[in-house]
């Protein structure tokens, strides 16, 4: 079912959340052990992200190195096959524009389109490491947008290469389409104003619903949502949670994803005298969060796991 009919069909407040793909090596029953304590609490979806190759340096028998490419997570397809299967669950894979062209990407939909998959969350895709800005493939897109805008071609029929297809014959694709969005702006904007005019260009190119990137205080969230309002973005907006779990959140987190944190949680981590205590910190604001976005009517939100979904069972515990 796509992701905005569960948010229109709701009777109560729901809650959706993140998982990564297990690390190369690793077995999917280390991600089955902690989805299964989350069943209980009936998430309508679960989004598996899409993590694009990155460089490694590998020493040859000579002593030099040699720079190889290679995807640390791979399987996201698989992954949200087997949680659909395992659970009877939508999955909505993450969807991204590094590291694929155009037919790549076509191939990739129809994948998803015959898996019975009818959400799909389309981004741009994280920077490397050891990248300063982003470089679109050959032949690939430099915006979501323009991969908003495939996505949708697709739900009209509409395939790159007509070659074999007759327009009239062609499979319709439905797919419910999310993008992100930043209430403490994207690093890369110049001011909020143009963010939010490139985030509606999205919306009018089609694309369902947003998530937001996390934050801390609900007041940038609020703030947002009437911004977005003001500007004519109708669509739901759904809050992104994440709690902090370690006192290296609080530089890695702000680096990393342009967001502030409010002194108070910060003080209270910097005071803590184990991981167990931050965590423990780090769930209780998650919970305080939610509440308050509760009570203001929000239908739905979505929590960041970020490799700790048990983190995330105390929360939905005490909310839902
Ligand atoms: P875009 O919408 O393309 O925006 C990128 C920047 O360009 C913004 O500053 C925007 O204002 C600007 N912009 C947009 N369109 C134009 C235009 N036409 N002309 C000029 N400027 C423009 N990354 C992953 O690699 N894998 C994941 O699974 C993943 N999941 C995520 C889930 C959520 C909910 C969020 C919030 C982020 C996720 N990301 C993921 C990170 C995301 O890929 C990065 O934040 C990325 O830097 C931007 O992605 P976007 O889709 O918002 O990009």
């Amino acid at each position: 079912m796509k992701v905005v009919d569960h948010i229109a069909k709701a009777k109560k407040s729901l809650f959706s959340f993140e998982i990564l793909p297990p690390l190369r090596g690793h077995d999917i029953k280390d991600i089955f052990s902690t989805l299964d304590p989350l069943m209980e609490f009936c998430p309508p979806f679960i989004d598996v992200t899409y993590h694009k190759e990155e460089f490694i340096y590998v020493e040859k028998d000579n002593g030099l190195l040699q720079r190889k490419k290679i995807s640390r997570r791979p399987g996201t397809v698989g992954i949200c096959a087997a949680i659909m299967n395992k659970y009877g669950v939508d999955a909505v894979p993450h969807l991204i524009c590094e590291g694929f062209n155009k037919q790549m990407t076509e191939n990739a939909l129809i994948d998803l389109n015959f898996l019975g998959i009818d959400n799909v969350l389309v981004l741009r895709g994280d920077l490397m490491k050891s990248e300063n800005s982003f470089f679109a493939e050959k032949e690939g897109y430099k915006y979501a947008v323009e991969l908003v805008e495939q996505v949708q071609d697709l739900n009209k029929g509409k395939y790159l290469d007509k070659t074999f297809i007759e327009h009239k014959e062609s499979t319709l694709f439905d797919f419910c389409i999310g993008v992100a969005g930043y209430p403490e702006k994207h690093f890369e904007a110049p001011n909020i104003e143009s963010d939010l005019f490139f985030l509606k260009k999205k919306i009018e190119a089609g694309a369902d619903y947003i998530v937001t990137q996390m934050f801390f205080d609900n007041k940038k969230y609020f703030t947002f949502v009437k911004k977005c309002r003001s500007e004519g973005i109708s669509v739901p907006i759904i809050p992104g949670i994440k709690p902090i779990s370690s006192k290296k959140h609080l530089n890695s987190l702000p680096s990393r994803f342009f967001l502030n944190i409010p002194n108070e949680l910060v003080k209270e981590v910097e005071k803590a005298k184990s991981k167990k205590i931050v965590s423990h910190i780090g769930i209780e604001w998650a919970i305080h969060q939610s509440k308050e976005l509760k009570d203001s009517g929000v239908e739905i939100i979505h929590y960041y796991t970020m490799d700790r979904p048990e983190n995330i069972y105390n929360i939905v515990q005490a909310i839902y």
